[in-house]
């Protein structure tokens, strides 16, 4: 789900909104002042933050402020009183929603998957890519040789995509293993080469008599016929 940051001085509410929203499995990180609030803002990067306008150290707004100053993460801002003009104003601060105690959990879940849905980036627009007989439509997550299914795993299919998005070009393994995997390069890591030899017997071929995946000797795989 999501990694919400709670601010709230009150360790009572904190821990029961951190229970709550933990057992609808978000994962909760909590602090009790505005200063600490703003620290975890940076360190933890959540993707959603609940933070109470009443906190002993800072205005709320002036929390509010600063958090908007160091990142651009939601924020939906908690007040104990329904008055119109406290919530505009967090309105007007950067707030992106906002909540009246008392208020319950699903309440607050619901409140966090529409902020979250409102602010997710757009979908980007997913393109089929096809060379060599090999299609891959990345909506359905499906790949397709001459026809018929491939049954891939996830990170096969990924490495597919990525060699069959680029096909005739040579990719290194370094650029696979940080592209496809996101990890960093070592020279021993034989992940790539691995899968590459899966994903060849699934396309129908090996590494000795390559018909789509070749091998660039020194420097990675280039997908495609010669
Ligand atoms: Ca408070």
């Amino acid at each position: 789900m999501a990694k919400v940051l709670i601010v709230e001085d009150d360790a009572t509410i904190r821990t029961g909104v951190l229970k709550a929203l933990a057992g609808r499995g978000h994962v909760v990180v909590a602090a009790a002042t505005a200063l600490d609030g703003l620290k975890l803002a940076v360190a933890e990067a959540p993707d959603v933050v609940l933070l109470d306008l009443g906190l002993p150290d800072l205005d709320g707004r002036e929390a509010l402020r600063m958090l908007r100053a160091v990142s651009q993460v939601p924020v939906i801002v908690v007040t104990a009183r329904r008055t119109e003009g406290e919530m505009v104003r967090a309105l007007d601060a950067g707030a992106d929603d906002y909540v009246v105690k008392p208020y319950g959990a699903e309440q607050i879940d619901a409140r966090i998957r529409a902020v979250l849905r409102r602010t997710a980036p757009p979908e980007p627009v997913s393109l089929v890519v096809e060379a060599d007989g090999v299609r891959i439509d990345p909506r359905a997550r499906t790949a397709t040789l001459d026809g018929a299914a491939l049954e891939l795993t996830p990170r096969e299919y990924d490495l597919l995509h990525y060699l069959v998005a680029r096909a005739g070009e040579v990719v290194t393994k370094r650029e696979l293993l940080t592209e496809v995997w996101q990890v960093a390069y070592t020279a021993a890591d034989k992940t790539v080469d691995v899968h590459l030899s899966w994903l060849r017997r699934k396309l129908g071929e090996t590494a000795q008599e390559p018909r789509r995946i070749h091998t660039v000797r020194r420097v990675g795989v280039r997908f495609g016929r010669v």
